[in-house]
């Protein structure tokens, strides 16, 4: 039986080192996951982080030692960036105990998780959901996968973002809050993980506006960089 149109590509991200794509399936996103990014937007309690997602037309492929471009954002006025640390998972599992997470990674990638501020927080005060906000076409920049080098999960290195070259961003992956290990166990209590998810596991402080024109660049070590320009 054909289709009664053609079903949508597969939403890919190239792996480093390797001339095979990292195919996407679902995009899950941690919030409030770094103490002074919790502050900046108004929280001081010690509720857990908690998830939300991204559809996959989310993904924006940045090129090693390259520019990707997105375009700013409809119906906000004030577009942030989030720079991220992105877990890429390689294995099936469901309730993941913390001490095993490392088993299901299959690498690491540089991303920025774009949020319509006004939306999120509009939303918020009215205690709907936050996908306006969250979910959109070009919402989610992402640098080439780096396969993990063993099977302990990254637990520290410089994450960072300058706009035009003016740094707003700069923090430890040691400042999250639920580790990349302590993350997997928790979103997979609520969702079966299968190959193909991304975790972007939040933001640390700094977060704010870019305009058209704005060329962002981000990095986390041993991951690279990425650059993306706001048209
Ligand atoms: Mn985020």
């Amino acid at each position: 039986m054909g289709f009664v149109f053609d079903p949508p590509e597969v939403t890919q991200v190239p792996v480093r080192g390797s001339d095979d794509a990292f195919p996407v399936r679902e995009i899950y996103c941690v919030g409030r996951n770094y103490w002074e990014h919790r502050k900046e937007m108004g929280f001081e309690d010690r509720d857990p982080p908690f998830f939300f997602k991204k559809g996959r037309y989310s993904i924006v492929n940045c090129p090693d030692g390259g520019e990707a471009s997105i375009p700013y954002a409809p119906q906000t006025g004030n577009f942030h960036h989030e720079i991220e640390l992105v877990v890429a998972i390689g294995k099936e599992g469901f309730e993941i105990a913390k001490e095993d997470a490392g088993q299901y990674i299959f690498g690491y990638a540089v991303g920025i998780d774009m949020t319509r501020r006004d939306l999120q927080i509009k939303m918020r005060e009215k205690g709907r959901p936050w996908d306006t906000g969250k979910n959109f076409e070009f919402g989610a920049p992402i640098g080439p996968i780096t396969k993990a080098s063993g099977p302990e999960p990254l637990t520290k290195g410089r994450i960072w973002l300058s706009v035009n070259d003016e740094m707003r961003q700069d923090a430890d992956l040691e400042e999250l809050i639920w580790s990349v290990s302590e993350t997997i166990e928790d979103l997979s209590k609520y969702s079966r993980l299968y190959p193909g998810d991304l975790i972007y596991s939040g933001t640390p402080a700094g977060v704010g506006p870019v305009v058209a024109g704005d060329v962002m660049k981000g990095g986390v070590d041993g991951l690279g960089e990425i650059t993306v320009r706001v048209t």
